[in-house]
């Protein structure tokens, strides 16, 4: 018996998810592969080579570092565009991977040029999320667009709330600052695509609807997550378990230890409330999760050393683990770490 878990990802069922989401916007709506964070931890390489298999011709990725890595894996050919921007100085990196920045203020654009004139690059315009783009007038301040500009994109602050009010300015602030520009327009994620046509201009970035997550609910799941049990005891009634002694028998009971913990993705803020599921049955988590261990009550499962628990798999998505914690499944997949066992369908 191994001590690690396995996580299982299902490379036909991303690219299934990225043929559905294409599927949804118009055919010259081009429909790009967001794979930074080692794509949302399901693997960069793995994941971007299948992409690009299947005809995906555009990636976004955070860092140049995370380009570079991609470039080596999907080879020459598909765009790289890396969202963090252009840092001066680091001409040399993008021009060696063949990626490309998103410029985003008139300081990086100014560098860019001067750089690396001609090269190709897109430009971020901030419409109202404020975290990262060109202001009105820095965009105003480079002139004309030179033609090296390939795409010209914001990102939305509010698009998996549909009825939130900023999503329509947002979008109306990008129609005004985009009006009449040559380059490839480009507004929405995942839930910006969902949004509707208005939303979807010449190019989607998606990212979590890829990986089966929420807001996109036709999506195939892609993770599951197993770790085995590596120890069964017997507890009496008023015994407790873990961290902080939160969890109480309140009769006589048995607990499993799975070998798994907040290292791996099983946010600890989880705790009580949460479950696994062995042989389909759910088993609730019992006091605290620790960094590399989760305590079950199996009392009412028949279970023994050896057996593997699912953490995440067709009884349990990515969003149930996510809303158990407090947080989104894009947090969930980031977070699952590298030490499972992994197996690529
Ligand atoms: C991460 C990111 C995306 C993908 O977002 P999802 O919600 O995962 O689809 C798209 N565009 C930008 C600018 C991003 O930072």
């Amino acid at each position: 018996m191994s001590l690690n878990g396995v996580l299982t990802i299902d490379l036909e069922a991303i690219v299934a998810n990225w043929r559905a989401l294409d599927a949804l916007s118009e055919p010259e709506t081009q429909t790009a592969a967001v794979v930074k964070a080692d794509a949302y931890g399901c693997g960069a390489t793995k994941v971007g080579g299948a992409l690009a298999r299947a005809g995906a011709g555009t990636f976004f990725v955070a860092l140049p570092s995370e380009g570079a890595e991609l470039r080596a894996a999907i080879g020459p050919g598909p765009q790289i565009y890396i969202l963090g921007g252009y840092a001066v100085g680091d001409g040399g990196l993008f021009d060696r991977h063949d990626l490309r920045p998103v410029l985003n203020s008139a300081v990086q654009a100014a560098a860019w040029f001067q750089d690396r004139p001609g090269a190709p690059c897109a430009v971020q315009i901030d419409t109202g999320m404020n975290r990262l783009g060109m202001e009105a007038h820095e965009l105003a301040s480079l002139g004309p667009l030179p033609d090296c500009v390939q795409i010209v994109m914001s990102h939305m602050g509010c698009a998996d709330d549909p009825a939130h009010p900023l999503n329509a300015q947002q979008l109306a602030e990008f129609r005004r600052l985009t009006e009449g520009l040559g380059p490839t327009l480009s507004l929405s994620a995942t839930a910006g695509l969902l949004l509707g046509p208005d939303y979807h201009f010449g190019l989607t970035r998606m990212g979590i609807g890829l990986y089966g997550g929420w807001p996109f609910l036709e999506a195939r799941r892609v993770v599951a997550a197993h770790a085995p049990i590596i120890q069964i005891r017997d507890l009496d009634a008023g015994e407790t378990v873990g961290y902080g002694a939160t969890w109480i028998a309140e009769r006589p009971g048995r607990i499993a230890t799975i070998s798994a913990g907040y290292a791996d993705g099983l946010i600890r803020a989880s705790g009580n409330g949460c479950a696994a599921y062995i042989g389909g049955q759910p088993v609730p988590f019992a006091g605290r999760v620790s960094m590399d261990l989760v305590t079950l009550d199996v009392t009412d499962c028949a279970c023994a050393p050896g057996d593997m628990a699912e953490v995440l798999g067709p009884n349990q998505s990515i969003d149930d683990l996510a809303s158990a914690a407090g947080t989104i499944g894009h947090e969930i997949l980031t977070a699952i770490g590298s030490r499972y066992r992994r197996e690529y369908r």
